[in-house]
């Protein structure tokens, strides 16, 4: 049984809080014990990252730090298929996409920010001044201090190196607070850092759950510079709050309930190929996911029928075969709450279109399965058409004209990103300026170049990630006068 610690000033340390099981969510099987951080380990990890910020990390110039962050990708790179059996085993994720995406992408991160902080310019200006002699302004871009990581499990390298890559880049130190669902990469990264020559105390992990836990106690820790988090719009709340006491900025990737556009001019073929991957990807567990679609009503039927199809293509098994196209949801807790949507649904007279239960998984009945499910017939105004669900299910309801299909996919409070599907260029320019989203896709889902801003408007977040947007966020702009 593999056991979780805390990563404090370069040491593994056992905190100080209960510990707690870690499970394989395939098969429910308990695989490993998280040491949970205590407040007085928590106070550690920020002070040791406080101090890395005199040491030698913080007298590091730009390109010495850049050439540590490529080894880190080297690192992981180098341990590639340990990082895969991680994160496979805290997810049940198929290897299929876990070495496809995330662990290929989590260790891009540090090369595509070493790239940027390398490229990166400030603003200047030369301003008149009535003795006639003039003065110029420019901009230092200097490490905000000590940043709090607050991370979830659907992703887990990848979203967390998301954050901590620029954060290092831009010389800040660091402060991880894995999701207690998927402790092992966070952990397994700490070694790299060691083993790459990133000094002590840049980057700590602290593991725990979040009120009244390890979470609670880096957010509202006063020696906390700025907070980084991403995940549920009520935790945002939270977070926001704590961070209020001594007014640190914070940029939060919150939930969604993205809509999928489909107009009667659409190539099909691709359309539908593009919202099984939107729909059911990593069993829906993505906040980019399409949980609602809107189809034109002369295509209504098609696409109904195709995106029910994809659903039922799907290969539940074991994740480490590379038939198996389908995982388990994280926890016996999420599995709940997704099928409490599939009742939900039941009761509320959805025609099923596909799934709607638990699959019979052979050998894992004990994992936490459901099936991948496309409803129609429901009422806009329906819990499962309005909640995030964050599980493998769409629902689909007909629309006849553009204006109508924008009133019904802007009816949300939340605005992360959505899908719109057409040939025609006028319309999808349309569209995509009416749309009240951080992120628009014509003709493509989950397409993502990390220099362009990433991020959610209205409750989906605050605060733009990606490229230049990272710096802005993980660096204070002093601006410098000088009086020629
Ligand atoms: P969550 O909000 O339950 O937990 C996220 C993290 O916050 C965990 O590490 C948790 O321990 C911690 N936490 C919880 N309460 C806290 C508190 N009071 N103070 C400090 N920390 C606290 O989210 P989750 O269930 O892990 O992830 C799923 C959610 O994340 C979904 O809503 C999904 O849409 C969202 N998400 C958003 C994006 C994005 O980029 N916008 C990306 C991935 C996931």
């Amino acid at each position: 049984m593999t056991r979780f610690l805390n990563v404090i000033d370069g040491e593994f340390v056992a905190g100080s809080g209960d510990a707690f099981a870690n499970h394989f969510p395939t098969t429910g099987e308990v695989i490993g014990e998280v040491s949970a951080a205590g407040r007085a380990d928590v106070d550690a990890a920020v002070g040791a990252a406080r101090a890395a910020l005199k040491g030698p990390w913080g007298r590091m110039s730009v390109p010495e730090r850049v050439a540590l962050l490529r080894k880190v990708a080297d690192g992981i790179n180098a341990r590639f298929d340990e990082f895969l059996a991680a994160e496979i085993r805290d997810t049940g994720k198929p290897r299929s996409i876990a070495s496809h995406i995330d662990i290929p992408r989590g260790a891009a991160n540090f090369n595509v920010f070493a790239d940027q902080i390398l490229t990166a310019s400030t603003e200047t200006f030369e301003m008149a001044t009535p003795d006639g002699r003039g003065a110029l302004n420019y901009a230092l871009r200097t490490p905000r201090g000590v940043i709090a990581v607050v991370c979830p499990w659907n992703l887990p390298l990848l979203l967390m190196t998301w954050k901590v890559a620029p954060a290092l880049a831009c010389g800040n130190t660091v402060v991880v607070k894995p999701s207690e669902e998927t402790p092992a990469t966070a952990t397994l990264l700490g070694e790299v850092m060691n083993a790459v020559g990133i000094p002590r105390g840049v980057y700590n992990v602290v593991h725990g759950t979040g009120p009244g836990a390890a979470g609670e106690f880096l957010t509202s820790h006063p020696d906390v510079d700025g907070i980084t988090f991403t995940g549920e719009t009520r935790t945002g709340e939270a977070i926001m709050r704590a961070a209020a006491h001594g007014v640190r900025p914070v940029s939060l990737e919150l939930g969604g309930k993205n809509a999928g556009i489909v107009f009667d001019d659409a190539d099909l073929d691709a359309t539908l190929e593009g919202l099984g991957r939107a729909c059911f990807a990593n069993t829906g567990q993505v906040c980019l996911g399409t949980e609602r679609l809107y189809v034109q009503r002369g295509i209504f039927e098609r696409v109904a029928a195709g995106l029910a199809e994809k659903a039922r293509g799907y290969r539940f098994g074991d994740p480490f075969d590379d038939a198996t196209t389908m995982g388990p949801v994280i926890s016996a807790e999420h599995r709940a709450k997704v099928l409490s949507y599939y009742d939900r649904a039941r009761a509320a007279g959805a025609t099923i279109l596909a799934g709607g239960g638990v699959p019979e998984v052979g050998g894992h009945g004990a994992g936490y399965w459901v099936e991948p499910t496309v409803w129609t017939g429901l009422a806009q105004d329906a819990a499962v058409v309005r909640d995030e669900i964050f599980g493998p299910c769409t629902h689909i309801m007909p629309f006849d004209t553009e204006e109508e299909a924008l009133a019904l996919a802007n009816d949300t409070p939340y605005g992360l990103a959505t899908s719109i599907w057409t040939t025609d260029l006028a319309r999808a320019h349309r569209v995509s300026k009416a749309i009240e989203v951080g992120i628009a896709w014509v003709n493509c889902w989950f397409l993502r170049d990390l220099r362009t801003p990433f991020g959610g408007s209205k409750a989906s977040g605050i605060g733009r990630e990606g490229g230049i947007h990272s710096l802005e966020f993980y660096t204070e702009l002093r601006n410098v006068c000088i009086k020629l």
